[in-house]
């Protein structure tokens, strides 16, 4: 079946359907909808930035509050016609030459392409009162906030070896870094040398609680001896899982990511997944991207799939000119 036959079978066949309007998303359905495709973005509408006040280190828009940039991202996108509704998607599967998006409220579009930005979800370590302040004074990107804490007492969780690595970045930020042993296993000789030339306190033992002031700010961390130990931001390493689940039915999944930070999508740089029709750009295919970067994988997968697209329409406008073809 032609991708023609099949739109005119079964009513609006959206160019792309887009799974996400996080900023890859969008960035993705404004790139596509300026090039004239039809570009349907359905976003559940929880970014994985949206616990904290500010996204930093988008040049131009430092500092803008997580949500009012979608909502700048989805005017922008609705200026070209892109569409952008709310729900969550719950499948994807093939249907002749197309793509059946479904959402958990019942919803049905059908795509020539689909696009998964869906991001992923920051698994935290489970200390008593963490989960709370996650985005707030719990955090793990030194340039998205360590800026915001410089000069300031900051922990750093230990639940692996990337935590050694986050205390280095976080030195440059502030002389008062203190690891938390907690779960993450001894520091190697040659990081125990370097914690103690750069002045960075380690402290041993299972971190059980955090601790807050009564102007609702971290005050401090509670290990399990007792012991408090007074810090105002606490650093972790969380597990980074996309939120790919709704893709099982295409037979795509997760892969556990090289350096073990968690587990993605699998795509090319351009955002191909290897599944005929289907692209990922974002956090779920590269869980390390911050905005900037999540923001330009979705407008590169854009492009790939327009160039796709380009090339079916092409194909199908010879095959139309063939004797014997249905004018
Ligand atoms: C606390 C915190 C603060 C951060 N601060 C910064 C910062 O200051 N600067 C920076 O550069 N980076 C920051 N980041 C990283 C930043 O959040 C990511 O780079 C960015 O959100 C990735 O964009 P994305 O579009 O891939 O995913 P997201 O922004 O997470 O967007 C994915 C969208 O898809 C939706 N979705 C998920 N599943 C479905 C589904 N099944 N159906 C429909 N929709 C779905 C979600 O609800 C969401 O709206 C921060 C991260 C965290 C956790």
């Amino acid at each position: 079946m032609s991708e023609n036959e099949s739109v005119a079978a079964s009513g609006r066949v959206w160019d792309v359907v887009v799974v996400g309007g996080g900023v890859a998303g969008l960035s993705a359905a404004l790139t596509l909808a300026r090039v004239r495709r039809s570009v349907l973005v359905i976003d559940a509408g929880e970014p994985r930035n949206a616990p904290a006040a500010a996204a930093h280190g988008f040049l131009s828009r430092d500092g803008v509050a997580p949500l009012e940039l979608l909502r700048l991202g989805r005017e922008e996108v609705a200026s070209y016609g892109g569409h952008v509704e709310s729900g969550r998607v719950a499948g994807v599967r093939r249907e002749g030459a197309h793509l059946v998006v479904t959402t958990q409220g019942g919803g049905r579009a059908v795509a020539r392409r689909v696009l998964v930005t869906t991001g992923l979800v920051d698994e935290l370590p489970d200390v008593a009162g963490l989960a709370e302040r996650w985005g707030r004074d719990v955090l793990h990107c030194p340039y998205c906030h360590g800026w915001e804490v410089r000069d300031t007492a900051v922990g750093v969780l230990a639940t692996g070896p990337a935590a050694f690595h986050q205390a280095l970045l976080f030195r440059q930020l502030s002389p008062d870094v203190t690891v938390f042993l907690h779960t993450g296993g001894d520091p190697t000789d040659e990081q125990w040398e370097q914690l103690a030339a750069l002045g960075i306190d380690v402290v041993d033992g299972e971190v059980r609680a955090l601790e807050v002031d009564d102007r609702d700010r971290l005050s401090g961390v509670r290990l399990a001896s007792g012991r408090s130990v007074a810090v105002d931001a606490l650093v972790v390493a969380p597990r980074f899982e996309a939120r790919a689940g709704f893709l099982a039915e295409l037979g795509l999944a997760v892969t556990e990511h090289p350096m073990g930070m968690g587990g993605q999508l699998t795509a090319d740089a351009g955002g191909f997944t290897g599944v005929e029709g289907v692209w990922a750009a974002g956090n779920v295919t590269d869980l390390m991207a911050g905005v900037p970067a999540a923001a330009a994988s979705g407008t590169q997968a854009a492009a790939a799939i327009n160039l796709d697209l380009i090339g079916a329409d092409a194909r199908a406008a010879v095959a139309a000119r063939r004797p014997g073809a249905d004018r």
